[in-house]
């Protein structure tokens, strides 16, 4: 499992300050939740993690290795290299974005056979193995539009499970859920957190934050005002 080290992170967008010297450490296998109220940078900052963000100043480390940049403060590197970088992450974001035209076990698949160059026959049963990981073994031959949302979410997870990442990205993965479907995507986020994954959550789901996470980084308008034990955010002002 991968580690990430952000140091003094800095991000425009244009004039306006997104984020402000950002620093933090994100260890191993553990659940790092990003909170605070909205347009205080979460989402910025998680992007800017793998490199879907261009960060200004600073560094961020995946392993010891920078990425966006060939040194710090130096020229943006190759996209073969970013490419290269981002094989070991996997990221889920609010919509699930599933291909409507191919079932869930293809949507899983397609991942492993066009960035990873996997026969087809071999991808599909991974596909298989990863749906029925995320509890979805009943449901590989259904389209998108024949599952719920929390099912839909569950194969975004299970596509980025699938490619065997080292570290994943969660960007409010619930949000876009109705409540009663929160939980199964929270339990199978917290299945991957118990096997070691490392992961990076922005997320309002307190609950899920005071439990699951390892720490908790507090951001408030492009700042980072703390950084937490997760029992105390339930009391944070
Ligand atoms: P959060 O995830 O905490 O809601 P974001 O990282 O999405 O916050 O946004 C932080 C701030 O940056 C917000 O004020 C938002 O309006 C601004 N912002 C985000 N993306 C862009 C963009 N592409 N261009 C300009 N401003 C942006
Ligand atoms: P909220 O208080 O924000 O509604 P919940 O209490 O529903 O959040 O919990 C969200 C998730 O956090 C749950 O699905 C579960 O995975 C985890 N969780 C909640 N309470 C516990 C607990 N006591 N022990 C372990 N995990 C918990």
């Amino acid at each position: 499992a991968s580690s990430v080290e952000i140091r003094a992170v800095n991000k425009y967008y244009g004039p306006f300050h997104a984020l402000k010297n950002i620093s933090l450490s994100i260890p191993p296998s553990k659940v790092t939740c990003l909170i605070g109220p909205s347009g205080s940078g979460k989402s910025t900052l998680l992007r800017c993690i793998n490199f879907l963000e261009e960060y200004d100043a600073g560094e961020i480390r995946i392993d010891g290795n920078l990425i966006g940049y060939d040194s710090p403060g130096g020229r943006k590197m190759s996209a073969k290299k970013l490419r290269e970088m981002r094989r070991s992450i996997g990221m889920v974001f609010q919509q699930f974005n599933l291909w409507p035209h191919m079932t869930a076990q293809e949507n899983v698949a397609e991942g492993l056979i066009r960035v990873r160059g996997i026969a087809k026959p071999e991808a599909m049963k991974r596909a298989a193995d990863a749906l029925a990981k995320v509890g979805l073994g009943d449901k590989i031959a259904n389209h998108p539009s024949r599952l719920s949302g929390g099912q839909q979410q569950r194969v975004a997870i299970a596509r980025a499970v699938a490619m065997e990442p080292k570290l994943m990205l969660f960007d409010e993965p619930t949000s876009a859920l109705d409540p009663e479907l929160v939980g199964e995507v929270l339990n199978v986020m917290k299945a991957l957190a118990n096997e070691g994954m490392t992961m990076v959550v922005v997320t309002h789901e307190m609950g899920f934050a005071a439990h699951v996470a390892d720490q908790v980084a507090f951001l408030e308008k492009g700042e980072l005002v703390g950084v937490d034990e997760p029992a105390k955010i339930l009391h944070h002002p």
